[in-house]
């Protein structure tokens, strides 16, 4: 199949999969921009933005934030010239309401999804990696406290920042995005299975094991 840019790819998977991490080493290694939603909305409640008002409200209780938002939010940023070579969709779409508009605002780019990445993980693996997920307050850089520790305990490696823990990432809100995930994300594996853009990884793996499959597997798919 062709390569020619733009190379527009979803990554599939519940919180915790991995998918932040992977798109970060994939944006790397495929010179495509990463734009994660999840990212998008805590920046602007770092700035104290109404968009990012209203998104605490949901975010503090593991629920969407409303498609409408979401979509405008995302279609915005999309026309920055650091996505003219192509995007890592990262948590973008949620719903088969935003993966149905995602669509129609690449196809009015001239453009499409080449690839959806589906991220499996068992629910023991999720909990497990939500639970140690820990992230710097200053460029939300993500590490775990057993999997992908930082060099110095509680310190980024990249900017030296202070690392946290989300506040969504604590067991009760944990539960709730995982049911949020089954009842109105997962629809979207057979969304992108009926256009044939699904590939599975097993997420189970450790991260350099699942990066290599990803890899190869989006690799068959662009030609590259
Ligand atoms: P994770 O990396 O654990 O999957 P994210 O950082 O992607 O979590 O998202 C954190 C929260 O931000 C979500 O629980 C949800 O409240 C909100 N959010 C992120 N992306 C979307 C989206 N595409 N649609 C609706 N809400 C979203
Ligand atoms: P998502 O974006 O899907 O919510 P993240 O990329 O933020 O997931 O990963 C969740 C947590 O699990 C982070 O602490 C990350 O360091 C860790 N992690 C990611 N991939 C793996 C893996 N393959 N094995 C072990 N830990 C992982």
């Amino acid at each position: 199949m062709a390569s020619a840019y733009p190379i527009h790819l979803v990554l599939v998977g519940p919180p915790g999969a991995g998918k932040g991490t992977q798109a970060a080493m994939l944006e790397s290694q495929l010179g495509l921009k990463q734009i994660s939603s999840g990212d998008l909305f805590r920046e602007n409640l770092k700035n104290h933005t109404e968009l990012g008002q209203l998104a605490k409200i949901y975010i503090d209780r593991g629920d969407l934030v409303p498609d409408n938002v979401t979509i405008a939010m995302v279609e915005d940023r999309i026309q920055r010239p650091d996505c003219a070579r192509g995007v890592i969709f990262d948590g973008f779409p949620r719903t088969l309401e935003q993966a149905r508009a995602l669509d129609e605002m690449l196809a009015l780019q001239g453009s499409e999804i080449r690839v959806a990445p589906a991220l499996v993980a068992s629910d023991e693996v999720i909990i497990d990696r939500l639970t140690g997920r820990r992230v710097c307050r200053n460029c939300g850089a993500v590490y775990h406290v057993c999997y992908n520790a930082p060099k110095v305990d509680g310190v980024c490696d990249v900017c030296g920042g202070e690392l946290c823990q989300r506040s969504d990432d604590l067991p009760e809100t944990v539960r709730n995005r995982l049911y949020v995930y089954y009842k109105q994300t997962s629809p979207l594996i057979g969304y992108y299975y009926a256009k044939d853009l699904l590939i599975r990884v097993d997420a189970d793996q450790p991260i350099e094991t699942v990066k290599q499959a990803m890899l190869q597997a989006i690799g068959a798919v662009i030609g590259k």
